[in-house]
């Protein structure tokens, strides 16, 4: 049996979609629930961030999550697929009026993503000061909390509705297929067959 963290929202419904069309099961989690067993699987709802927790603890056999996720956290895992879904982007935002200063002695940057905003501003040489937030990001610029923010942009369609833009984009992200290192050992097979078969259905599309 082979143990599934997915992340609540369209990443998991697109992946169970996947597994419907390749095993023509019914892979479907009952409203609230947070366990499915179904054929040779358990699929696991958790929260994005929490899957690499997941995985690297061995809770999990395998995992799907964004690459964002995997770069802020530095997660020591193996790195199977790109899925090609839960696209987006991680940009330095701004209020449609700014320009993104560097002279300035110290950048405030709110985030909920500290490593990759502290390791992408390092390699420009500035004081900068992280606000860490965990949600709502694109308020602390328009109330004077941050100069700029660090944060997903799928469509665009929040920053503009809040007068932010984009300034610079640090990186794009999309989901990945990761394994348990030490279940990549011991469940290979199983792993890796259902990594071709993923893959094949994704090249399908
Ligand atoms: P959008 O308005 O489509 O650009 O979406 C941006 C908002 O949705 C931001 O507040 C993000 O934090 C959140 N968001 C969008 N896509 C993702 C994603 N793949 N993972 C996590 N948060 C996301």
């Amino acid at each position: 049996m082979i143990k599934i963290a997915l992340p609540k929202g369209r990443i998991a419904d697109e992946t169970l979609e996947i597994f419907r069309k390749i095993f023509a099961l019914d892979f479907q989690f009952e409203d609230r629930k947070l366990i499915l067993d179904e054929g040779n699987f358990q699929f696991l709802m958790v929260r994005n961030q929490d899957i690499p927790t997941y995985v690297t603890e061995g809770a999990a056999d395998i995992g799907i999550v964004g690459l964002d996720v995997l770069e802020e956290h530095k997660v020591d895992v193996v790195r199977l697929l790109d899925m090609r879904i839960g696209q987006c982007k991680v940009c330095v935002g701004i209020r449609e009026q700014d320009v993104l200063d560097y002279t300035r002695p110290e950048l405030k940057i709110a985030t909920k993503m500290p490593n990759i905003a502290r390791n992408y501003f390092s390699q420009k040489a500035i004081a900068l000061k992280i606000i860490k937030l965990y949600g709502s990001i694109e308020l602390a610029p328009l109330v004077g909390l941050a100069d700029a923010i660090v944060d997903v942009v799928e469509t665009g369609t929040t920053m503009k509705q809040n007068g932010l833009k984009v300034a610079e984009t640090i990186m794009q992200s999309s989901a990945y297929l990761i394994a348990n290192k030490n279940s990549f050992i011991t469940k290979k097979a199983e792993i890796l067959s259902l990594y071709h078969k993923i893959k094949t259905q994704i090249n399908q599309k």
